[in-house]
């Protein structure tokens, strides 16, 4: 868990609620032997600022390698490979285009029921300042949508990315999503 700013507890407890370890992620020390990292939603250019004061971005370059990476909201704003409005270079680990903010003032944070793939029943999707995709590459699968066709999550790969906040509801199903692909990353290493 990626505990530098932002709602890192919340996913702490849906973590650990499934029946999985969480550990904080302050340090580069505490990035070996991790199978995946949750990069929370908070405040992006916070969040990409301590990661390069404390020297974890290279090291989490290389984490993703051989372990699964999920980012939400600020979290998936970090994991694209650009982002509008953004003043520090991003992880890029996912080809996704993201516009920061995308919902502007009038609906700052809503809520809406989205089919998530591989889910058998919607989830309920908080948005709170959210960025939307504007762009995926062919290697992105696109795993939920606003009803008007926006991509608000998605995967490539080892990593999983989502608009929305879905720590902060009751439903546990994309974490333990993503459980699976930490899974899967620590079996083929
Ligand atoms: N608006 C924030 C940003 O651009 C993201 C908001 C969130 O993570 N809830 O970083």
């Amino acid at each position: 868990m990626l505990a530098l700013q932002g709602d890192f507890a919340e996913h702490t407890d849906v973590v650990r609620r499934l029946g999985a370890e969480a550990i904080p992620v302050r340090l580069p020390q505490h990035l070996p032997g991790l199978h995946g990292l949750i990069i929370p939603g908070g405040e992006s250019t916070t969040i990409v600022r301590l990661l390069d004061i404390f020297g974890l971005r290279q090291p989490i370059l290389e984490l993703a390698q051989r372990a699964a990476i999920f980012g939400t909201c600020a979290g998936m704003i970090l994991l694209a490979k650009q982002a509008t409005d953004l003043a520090q270079p991003t992880l890029g680990l996912i080809d996704i285009v993201v516009q920061r903010n995308a919902f502007g003032r009038q609906v700052d944070s809503f809520e809406a029921a989205l089919p998530f793939k591989g889910l058998a029943t919607p989830v309920q999707a908080v948005f709170i300042r959210a960025p939307l995709i504007l762009k995926a590459g062919p290697a992105v699968e696109v795993l939920a949508s606003l009803p008007d066709g926006t991509p608000v999550a998605a995967r490539q790969g080892n990593i999983l990315v989502a608009a929305f906040h879905p720590e902060l509801t009751a439903d546990t199903r994309v974490h333990g999503y993503f459980l699976g692909l930490a899974q899967e990353s620590s079996r083929l290493c």
